[in-house]
């Protein structure tokens, strides 16, 4: 699968780079701590295509998109969530094109996009058709509510939006983030066949199920740090536990982490292993 060197590495906003297997993907020009090197727009198919996570309503970004579909027919827009650096470029283009919204409402519409309105609402199990064949909608709530990855069969990759990503642990922001979905999802991915995973920033990963397990481990420790720091200060808020579950995170990064910190303690207290107790949390 030609899906390594140079041109897949590419990551540079603006510029088309073809994946193999009739899939390109266009890097969004909104770089930031949140978002790597930008927000990864894939095209499958070259006549019949489906755009997946089309990314910010930037008007360079959509004039590439458009370059980029060219007379070819758009399928449909899907999104892996409703994150605003995944879909609000979906409408306009949906509008433009006469393409249907594919996708999942969330939960709680806190932190969403507003002008995503799902046309074609997504359930597991579901496909989209394009000229690159297949893609298989895998339900995978935890990062937000309504995330949905994107299993190409043909290849065996799997497009994952927010859920796993190359060298950060995904924020989880309750209440529409939810730890325990997030680890079932992490769980179920464990179970596919893949070849490789394209998450929603930065490069395609090779060794999916290495990189799976070690998300799954990486949330276990730091619930296990949860646990610790519960037992170590006995009764403590969430101020108060943050510097000590993530000293081995920079403090400039403590107000993201703060949330998964939050998506921990809940996820412990609907287990009965924490508890609130007034503005504190305790281990039970
Ligand atoms: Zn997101």
């Amino acid at each position: 699968m030609p899906l390594s060197g140079t041109a897949a590495g590419d990551l540079t906003p603006g510029r088309v780079v073809a994946l193999g297997a009739g899939v390109r993907r266009i890097v969004a020009p909104n770089p930031g701590r949140m978002t790597g090197p930008g927000t990864n727009t894939y095209l499958f198919g070259s006549r019949e295509v489906v755009i997946l996570d089309p990314g910010p309503a930037l008007g360079p970004h959509l004039d590439a998109i458009n370059a980029a579909l060219g007379t070819a027919r758009l399928a449909a827009v899907a999104v892996t969530h409703t994150h605003p650096d995944h879909s609000p470029a979906a409408a306009p283009l949906a509008l433009r094109h006469g393409a249907p919204l594919a996708g999942r409402m969330p939960r709680d519409a806190a932190g969403h996009d507003p002008s995503f309105v799902a046309t074609l609402p997504i359930a597991d199990g579901d496909r989209l058709a394009c000229d690159a064949g297949p893609l298989l909608a895998v339900a995978t709530p935890g990062h937000a509510s309504n995330h949905v990855c994107w299993h190409h069969e043909p290849t065996r990759i799997l497009y994952t939006g927010d859920h796993v990503l190359g060298t950060v642990s995904p924020v989880i922001v309750p209440p529409d983030g939810d730890m325990t979905e997030y680890l079932q999802s992490l769980a179920r991915l464990a179970t596919l066949d893949l070849a490789a995973l394209a998450p929603g920033h930065g490069p395609v990963l090779a060794e999916p199920q290495r990189v799976i397990a070690a998300l799954i481990r990486h949330r276990l420790e730091r619930e296990a740090r949860v646990l610790a720091a519960l037992a170590a200060l006995g009764p403590a808020t969430l101020d108060a536990l943050l510097p000590v579950v993530y000293a081995d995170v920079a403090a400039e990064l403590h107000d993201v982490a703060r949330c998964s910190l939050l998506a921990h303690l809940i996820k412990l207290g609907r287990e009965g292993r924490a508890g609130r107790a007034g503005s504190a949390w305790v281990a039970r």
